[in-house]
């Protein structure tokens, strides 16, 4: 008995002396060890932060000391910038085969793009010029190209390789093409379409044409639902159907796409009481609003940032086409007379002009940009 209560006591010393410690050490000492560790980590990890931060800020300033560089490299009185000047919005009907009244064959298309490009003007969209957002590099003149009544030649999607793709032979896939082939071809242009007939020659699958038309860059735009002439049509009803009618359709069959702008069909305006209605209305539950009202030729139309420009009534000018060469007219014209012509100073937040034109900006506009003269 004795001796087992000795045995017992030695153990009870070892476990205490030994075990204890061990025990002990297992629960508390090791998680503090573990929380070093964690320290040491996050210590590391916040100083990563840190220096990848001061990098991205060191970046950044290096971006904004490039940005302003290749700002004050612009030379004014080299590049003359002038975005007070007039831009083109060119009126497209059928390209395809046959040269014609308001018929531009696919090689004369081209041909007229490549002159352009070659002439410094670059494609934007419509709504970029009413919004005073046009981005183009220096030296370059904006120009809108919009096509009326949803020819197959303008746009059409085909099948290849079991894949859909934009038509090649068409006016969009010409853009596209040329897009690849040339540095800084932009990607533009505003398609307006009708019901009577088809656009683009397709009743059954006018959604799916016109997700490919517009995930490319390309827009589209409201030409009326039977392509009446609005001056024929007498009361506000009508008005609205003719417009409501043609948005409602393409919004049931595009994701409740939602028209910016109309193209007004033979470029005729109701009577007075009943113009309200061409901008904004309703027919069957279906609302539009146009920003952007175009008429049928015959002019240049001037800057977004001049006090003369109204995106409710804005001029065309009409493609080259079998019957007439009204665009080769402007160009030539802007080669006599280059100061008539928009050229962009290459930024989005300015507006630069020659001192003299100063007079004609629209004075409600200029706060929300930098006006720089020369
Ligand atoms: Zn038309």
């Amino acid at each position: 008995m004795r001796k087992n209560l000795s045995s017992m006591l030695l153990i009870t010393l070892v476990l205490t002396l030994f075990v204890t410690p061990l025990i002990l050490s297992g629960c508390g000492d090791e998680p503090a060890v573990e929380d070093e560790k964690t320290d040491e980590k996050e210590q590391k990890e916040s100083k990563e932060q840190e220096e990848k931060e001061t990098d991205e800020k060191e970046q950044d300033k290096e971006h904004e000391k490039e940005k302003e560089e290749e700002i004050e490299e612009i030379d004014y009185e080299k590049v003359q910038p002038n975005e007070l000047g007039e831009i083109m919005i060119l009126m497209y009907h059928d390209v395809g085969d046959e040269l014609g009244d308001w018929k531009t064959t696919r090689e004369d298309f081209r041909d007229d793009m490549e002159r352009l490009y070659e002439k410094d003007y670059r494609l934007v969209d419509l709504m970029d010029v009413v919004n005073g957002e046009i981005d183009i590099p220096a030296g370059t003149t904006p120009v809108v190209l919009t096509f009326d009544d949803g020819h197959t030649g303008q746009f059409d999607v085909i099948e290849e390789n079991g894949e859909k793709i934009v038509d090649p032979d068409s006016a969009a896939g010409i853009i596209l093409e040329l897009s690849e082939e040339y540095d800084d071809f932009t990607v533009a242009g505003n398609f307006y379409i009708n019901s009577y007939p088809e656009p683009f020659g397709d009743r059954d699958n006018l959604g799916e044409k016109l997700e490919v038309l517009t995930d490319h860059g390309f827009s589209v735009g409201n030409h009326g639902y039977a392509h009446a002439r609005l001056d024929h049509l007498d009361t506000s009803e009508e008005v609205q159907e003719e417009l409501g009618k043609m948005q409602k359709k393409v919004k049931e069959a595009f994701d409740g796409y939602k028209f910016d702008s109309l193209a007004l069909a033979y470029g005729q305006w109701p009577s007075e009481e009943l113009k309200e209605y061409v901008f904004s209305g309703e027919y069957d539950g279906a609302t539009y609003e146009h920003k952007a009202v175009l008429n049928v030729a015959y002019f240049p139309e001037v800057s977004p940032f001049h006090e003369d420009f109204d995106p409710l009534d804005l001029e065309r000018v009409k493609a080259n086409d079998g019957v007439d060469q009204e665009m080769d007219r402007w160009l030539d014209t802007y080669e006599e007379s280059p100061e008539r012509r928009y050229i962009s100073d290459g930024r989005t937040d300015t507006i630069a002009i020659p001192e003299d034109n100063e007079d004609k900006l629209n004075e409600d506009i200029i706060e929300e940009y930098e006006v720089i003269t020369y």
